[in-house]
């Protein structure tokens, strides 16, 4: 019997490493403009065409390479940056696992062009395949050009796998934003389809999160307080949001020596900071920046780099928790927040230990409150109960439903803390979420009125404009027939900007901008592309905006009239994304008590 075992060619070898390093054309963005960045390149260009599938090039002003090291770069495990394993522990690179080129050469029609400075002549290199077509002499500037073709023309699964151009732009951009955030000291420009869509001149690390995320109309960096600490372990330096800045969707970065990290850990203990100060649902935008010894961190768990091993965890847990009482603290920030408002707050018992923060006050109207000594109760909501999510499996066992006859007018109902309405009704007592309640009833009539084309717009008097960022701005193209259909009459006002000269009736005398702001955000939150998905995400994320506020005292006509219409509608205990709207506790579950 003849042998099975055989080692890959490199190609294929080459093709699968391919696998976990390129997924998208976002992920050899980021290995390409890495590389320049190493390279000690002070100005890095990227110029994509459809989204990087047809066209992703890199240029830079690094060191270039010597004509025998362009061909060696597209060898697997080729690299410059480390010569044996104890330097894997010494990094002071973005790359080092010598296999970025490798994967790319495997799956795109790739040409490059490079020169050191001390060379008269550079060197271009063409491979396709793993494959190498040409190699020649050239006259070209000192630095690297990088040009990748017809991304994955040899791997139609990857290809088809591909969502979008929009998306696949948008993913572009988000890494894009990954490295320049953390590296104002290099000029960047970003150019996709002959169209400069960003171009960052050198500047500090604040006045790039502002270039990155500020309008002209209003100042980014306004809404962030500056947040540094020193210690033998760690530097932490950078900046987080004002909680009352806090929204739906943060921007939340954090970068560890130049490289930006996933964190779920260190993010624990920043929200840790903030418990008591933000609304339910609302994160606060953060960039924080560590500076570590390579020596005390593990970046080689995972091909991409993302996922990054502190050896001192909990210690940095710590030090990151108490600099960020402290940022808070010191700029007085907390009793900027009205607690008076509409908005309902949950309460922990442990307000965080900072001087400054004077008692919140809650509104109660004891009228409505009978149970007003359970309010402690919510205190024991930690903010971890913020983040969690029910599970799908959970959430598809469903009890009874319930009908239109469960309330008629004789049923008592009451509302509790500004926030719940209980009706004592045959089959026991339903606690309804008055404001969840709202936009399951909303989120159904917007639903329709997608898909039936038919809502009423309500002209607005002056129209106002929305500044959009370049990824808010690819999201809001892709929705602009949803929105359209909805009410919202949307025209672009300047290349950044679109102007908004009515919405749905429904929204009221709410801010335009900031619903469709919110849209934008809660669809880009989402990787659905399906149109039946976007239009459940804008419905529900206008329902949200449109519906009355938690904590609002309501009459008697108020609350027969919602929790009627809401049972006209009923269709399940839950909002589409997951969040109870009712609970019964049934005779049964009464008795038991006692
Ligand atoms: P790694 O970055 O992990 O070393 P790559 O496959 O990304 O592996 O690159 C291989 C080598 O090619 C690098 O180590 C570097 O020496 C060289 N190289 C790649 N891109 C550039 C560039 N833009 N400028 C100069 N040298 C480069
Ligand atoms: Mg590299």
């Amino acid at each position: 019997m003849s042998d099975i075992i055989h080692l890959l060619p490199d190609n294929v070898a080459n093709q699968i490493a391919a696998g976990e390093v390129i997924q998208r054309p976002a992920s050899c963005l980021k290995e390409l403009v890495e590389n320049s960045l190493d390279a000690g390149a002070k100005h890095i260009r990227v110029i994509v065409r459809d989204a990087g599938r047809t066209l992703l090039q890199v240029v830079d002003d690094g060191k270039g390479m010597s004509s025998t090291d362009a061909r060696m770069a597209f060898e697997r495990h080729a690299t410059s940056k480390i010569r044996q394993s104890s330097d894997l522990f010494q990094l002071r690179t973005m790359g080092f696992r010598g296999e970025a080129l490798a994967s790319i050469c495997a799956v795109a029609h790739v040409d490059m062009q490079t020169r050191r400075e001390e060379d008269e002549i550079g060197t271009r290199v063409e491979i396709a395949g793993s494959e190498v077509i040409s190699q020649e002499m050239v006259q070209c500037p000192v630095g690297t050009n990088i040009r990748v073709k017809n991304l994955f023309y040899n791997v139609p699964a990857r290809r088809k796998f591909l969502k979008t151009d929009q998306t696949e732009l948008r993913n572009l951009i988000a890494e894009y934003q990954r490295i320049v955030l953390v590296n104002p000291q290099v000029q960047f420009t970003f150019v996709s389809n002959d169209e400069i869509i960003s171009e960052l001149p050198t500047c500090t690390q604040k006045q790039r999160i502002e270039a990155v995320f500020g309008h002209s109309s209003k100042p980014y960096t306004g809404q962030l307080v500056d947040i540094a600490t020193e210690t033998e372990l760690v530097r932490i330096s950078g900046f987080i949001g004002k909680p009352e800045s806090a929204g739906k969707n943060g921007q939340q970065y954090m970068f560890v020596n130049g490289r930006y990290m996933r964190h779920p850990y260190f993010h624990k203990a920043l929200m840790t900071a903030y418990s008591g100060m933000l609304l339910p649902d609302h994160s606060p935008s953060y960039f924080l920046y560590f500076e570590i010894d390579p020596e005390a961190i593990d970046v080689n768990i995972h091909p991409t780099k993302t996922e990054i091993k502190f050896a001192d965890e909990q210690a940095i847990f710590q030090i990151l928790l108490a600099a960020s009482k402290e940022a808070l603290g010191k700029f007085n920030v907390t009793p900027s927040l009205d607690f008076t408002t509409e908005s309902h707050l949950d309460i922990p018992n442990q307000i965080p230990n900072i001087a400054t923060i004077s008692a919140p006050r809650i509104q109660l109207d004891p009228q409505y409150n009978p149970f007003r000594t359970q309010v402690s109760h919510r205190a024991e909501k930690g903010w971890e109960k913020l983040y969690e999510i029910p599970q799908r499996a959970e959430l598809q066992v469903e009890e009874a439903s319930f009908d239109v006859s469960l309330i008629t007018e004789n049923t008592p109902l009451i509302q509790w803390d500004n926030h719940y309405i209980c009706a004592l009704t045959s089959i026991g007592l339903l606690l309804v979420h008055q404001h969840r309640a709202h936009v399951s009833v909303l989120y159904k009539v917007l639903l329709e009125q997608l898909a039936s084309q038919q809502a009423t717009a309500q002209p607005l008097l002056f129209p106002e404009v929305v500044e959009l960022t370049n990824s808010d701005l690819t999201t809001l193209e892709q929705l602009l027939p949803e929105l359209q259909s909805i009410g919202f009459g949307l025209e672009q006002f300047s290349p950044s900007a679109y102007s908004i000269c009515s919405v749905p009736a429904l929204l009221g005398q709410k801010n335009a901008s900031e619903a469709i702001l919110q849209v934008i955000h809660s669809v880009q939150d989402t990787e659905q592309s399906a149109k039946q998905q976007w239009h459940e995400m804008i419905a529900l994320s206008l329902a949200e905006q449109m519906a009355i506020p938690q904590g609002k005292l309501l009459t008697d006509i108020e609350m027969r009239d919602l929790v009627e219409r809401w049972l006209h509608t009923y269709t399940s205990r839950h909002l589409p994304n997951g969040q109870t709207i009712v609970t019964l506790l049934t005779h049964e579950e009464i008795q038991k008590r006692f």
